[in-house]
């Protein structure tokens, strides 16, 4: 094979595509990741890597080196009202298994380590300052016209993989039907240190979700001296936030927790120009496969952050195909076809379910209405008051099952929170 040609080509070194690579590159598969970025970069904001993704990390032999990235083993959530008081915990120990706990921390210090392990397989090649731009398909596989530092190159591959994101440039170029649409309310997101004279209240290691009508705030720990927030921005309105000012957010957050402004300000947040923000996309696609051209990940199925679970559901796309993969390419162009066939037929209903919760929590979670927010706090004290409902609710932010609560467990739920 020539530096040009590839069992498979990775458009995106995201955490599905760096995932792909290393289940791949271990079965001596020839893989070309490429990515436009200069090199990996923070993002700015926090993630968590639930136990499926773990269990992922764990078969990749990566888990001794997430452990000495900084990070936060998280136990669980709690879930607080407007006025701080505590509705319900979520607690991974309820979880039978390995990890009955998530980590937390900023991605980029994982994805790195990723790249890190990669560049020991011979076979697997990454490229930053690449950039995808077209393919087409012939008979034996596809052929990918890309960009490397401004100069254009062809590659041939037995397939093509899009792992580019929620604006996936390989869906557009190719024969991929669905909807992609923005959620109407998107999220402030900012990262800080804590100071170590900063406020107790701020160094838990548990996530927080803070609730109240029509605001949302998720404060996290990313490391034991850092933390990230998401900030609700209702209707993706930045005028709101123009009139509010810094000054009315840093006392709105104070309210939440207090001695958070203190901190902020000693951090260097000036301006609420400074504060990010972070549009939420859902895309839902009728097909992932088009001939030996494959969607996974955000490009696939990017969904509503409210079930934490967009990488780590990357993650599985990439375990479930590599396994499939490594058998359809021994077995030519028609294994290949039947490979990707399969690793939709067993991926999609996955992520459709989870679509279907995750707007089903953003109506209910970034409600505004009265009503729905004392129905929704009752609620939540009666799972926090019932083992059994809290167990299905980690289960399911876990990645490791899907158990939704029922018409009866909601009934339930509701006459225990009273
Ligand atoms: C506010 C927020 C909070 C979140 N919190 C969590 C969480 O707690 N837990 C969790 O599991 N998930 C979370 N997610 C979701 C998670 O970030 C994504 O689902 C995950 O990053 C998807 O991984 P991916 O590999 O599919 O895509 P991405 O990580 O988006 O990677 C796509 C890659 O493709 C590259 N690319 C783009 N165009 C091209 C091109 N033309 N050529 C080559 N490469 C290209 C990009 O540079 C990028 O590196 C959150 C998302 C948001 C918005």
């Amino acid at each position: 094979m020539s530096d040009q040609d590839w069992d498979v080509v990775i458009v995106g070194a995201g955490a599905g595509g760096l995932t792909l690579a290393s289940y791949l590159g271990k079965s001596g598969v020839r893989v070309l990741v490429m990515d436009p970025r200069p090199e990996i970069e923070p993002l700015g904001r926090g993630e968590l890597i639930q136990p499926l993704g773990l269990e992922i990390l764990e078969e990749l032999s990566l888990l001794e080196g997430l452990h000495g990235l900084p990070h936060c083993r998280n136990e669980g959530f709690q879930f607080l009202n407007g006025k701080s008081e505590l509705l319900m915990r979520s607690r991974y120990s309820c979880l039978e298994g390995r990890f009955p706990f998530a980590i937390s921390l900023e991605p980029h210090h994982l994805d790195q380590l990723m790249v890190n392990q990669l560049t020991n397989l011979s076979g697997v090649r990454v490229i930053f300052g690449a950039r995808y731009h077209s393919h087409r398909t012939n008979e034996t596989g596809v052929v990918v016209e890309w960009e490397e530092s401004g100069v254009a190159r062809t590659a041939f591959s037995r397939v093509l993989v899009g792992d580019d994101g929620r604006r996936s440039r390989v869906r557009s170029s190719g024969k991929f039907s669905g909807q992609v649409v923005t959620y109407n309310d998107s999220y402030l997101s900012w990262s800080f240190d804590i100071p170590p004279e900063g406020p107790d209240v701020l160094k838990g290691q548990e996530g927080q979700y803070f609730l109240s009508a029509g605001k949302i705030f998720f404060l996290f720990p990313v490391s034991p001296t850092r933390r990230f927030f998401l900030y609700m921005l209702k209707n993706r309105d930045r005028r709101f936030l123009n009139e509010k000012g810094l000054d009315g957010l840093l006392s709105e957050l104070d309210g939440w927790v207090d001695g958070m402004s203190g901190v902020l300000r000693k951090g260097g947040l000036q301006d609420t120009a400074q504060i990010p923000e972070m549009v939420v996309m859902k895309v839902s696609l009728k097909n992932w496969v088009d001939g030996n051209v494959v969607l996974m990940g955000d490009a696939a199925h990017a969904m509503n952050p409210h079930v934490a679970q967009g990488r780590n559901q990357a993650m599985q796309d990439a375990r479930v195909l590599a396994k499939l993969l490594c058998e359809g390419l021994a077995l030519g162009s028609r294994g290949c076809s039947s490979a990707l066939s399969e690793y939709e037929r067993i991926r999609r209903p996955v992520t459709e379910r989870l679509h279907g919760l995750a707007d089903e929590m953003t109506l209910v979670w970034n409600s505004g209405n009265p009503l729905i927010v004392k129905v929704r706090e009752r609620v939540f004290r009666g799972i926090g008051r019932k083992p059994s409902l809290e167990r299905k609710i980690v289960r399911t932010i876990s990645g490791l099952g899907f158990e939704p609560l029922t018409v009866l467990d909601r009934m339930n739920a509701f006459w225990s929170g009273g």
